[in-house]
């Protein structure tokens, strides 16, 4: 079955374009692709005129050819957000360490939709690979969003994590995520817009569930998402973060956290997931917690916050906290 489908797949790979990559595969690893074609092979699908294509599209810019980059695109939600956004019609640059898993993934999503799909092999915690990155978001004009979703999480107690791979994760979830946000935002400036999309997670409101400095990369991503929403709005950037809670896929084992032992209650299939959160984008979210069934709990949270900010910052201590001296000073004016 596999040689009767070479012609075909060779066929269909030049067919697309795609001649950098079938010529620069050796005959062993297109055949690895061909395998793996074959038992994905259905026809495209194209949801050109679907409403919310036209709404991401109209968020977006309307330039034809554009690129979404998504970092951590060779498993898991970025695996699913960049098939989805192909079939939405949209070119894809993905970025991981993993070159099979990237180019596996890159393979079925170009059959399956006929979209163009680069890889970028680079591992977000080396300066080096970080800054190749950096540099295509800066340079390559075709890129009308970036979805900030390579992360890791850690052992759900402080002391059975490793320090060292602690800061690693700190370095990834927040400080590759600011660098290639920083990287990007000139050129959406500069074109009139962009759309930035950063994952984050419900435990970035609830960081004493699990560990709590993966809760805190979190906290950071939603904090710095917030700021960009608020300074960027107005010219025309998109920002949306996305709050999954325990969501099925590779994560939980990388993270030496077995998933069996969240109820299975609170596990959302990754398919399902990122459906909801690209809903939510269409929808011109800026905050989407997938799984919350009743918003009107969310906006009362962001009603509360709100309600700080006119006593955040003033110029003399609340009465609670002054001596006993000064309060009786005030009780007696
Ligand atoms: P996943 O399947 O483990 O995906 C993580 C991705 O990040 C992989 O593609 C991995 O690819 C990439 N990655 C890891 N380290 C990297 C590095 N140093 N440089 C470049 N890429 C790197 O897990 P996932 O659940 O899809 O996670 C995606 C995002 O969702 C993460 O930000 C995570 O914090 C967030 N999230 C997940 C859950 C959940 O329950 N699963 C819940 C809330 C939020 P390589 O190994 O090939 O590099």
């Amino acid at each position: 079955m596999i040689p009767s489908l070479f012609p075909a797949i060779l066929d269909h790979f030049l067919t697309l374009g795609h001649h950098r990559l079938a010529h620069q595969l050796l005959p062993e690893q297109l055949l690895l692709r061909m395998k793996h074609a074959a038992v994905l092979a259905v026809p495209c699908f194209q949801e050109v005129g679907n409403g919310h294509l036209a709404a991401f599209k109209a968020n977006m810019t309307n330039n034809s050819n554009d690129r979404v980059l998504i970092t951590g695109a060779s498993s898991g939600i970025g695996a699913i957000a960049a098939d989805r956004l192909a079939k939405r019609g949209h070119d894809l640059i993905l970025v991981a360490r993993d070159r099979e898993r990237l180019d596996a993934v890159a393979t079925r999503i170009e059959i399956q939709t006929g979209r163009s799909v680069e890889v970028i092999v680079a591992d977000l915690n080396k300066t080096t690979d970080l800054a190749r990155v950096e540099e295509v978001l800066r340079n390559d004009v075709s890129i009308t969003a970036l979805v900030n979703n390579a992360g890791v999480g850690a052992p759900t107690r402080l002391l059975d994590a490793d320090v060292d791979k602690l800061e690693r994760m700190i370095d990834l979830n927040a400080t590759a995520l600011v660098r290639l946000t920083y990287a990007v935002l000139p050129g959406f400036l500069k074109r009139g817009g962009g759309a930035i999309i950063n994952i984050a997670s419900v435990l970035g409101i609830v960081p004493e569930l699990l560990n709590g400095v993966y809760g805190a990369t979190k906290a950071f991503v939603i904090a710095f998402s917030r700021s960009l929403h608020k300074e960027f709005a107005e010219r025309n950037i998109r920002v949306q973060v996305v709050l999954p809670g325990a969501t099925a896929t590779d994560f939980w084992g990388t993270a030496e956290t077995p998933l069996q032992q969240i109820p299975r209650e609170m596990v959302m299939n990754a398919d399902d997931m990122v459906d909801a959160a690209l809903a939510g984008f269409d929808q011109g979210e800026f905050i989407t917690i997938p799984s919350l069934p009743d918003l009107a709990v969310w906006d009362a949270y962001e009603t509360a916050r709100q309600k700080l900010i006119p006593n955040l910052s003033l110029s003399s201590p609340a009465a609670r906290y002054r001596t006993t001296r000064e309060r009786r000073e005030l009780q007696s004016l």
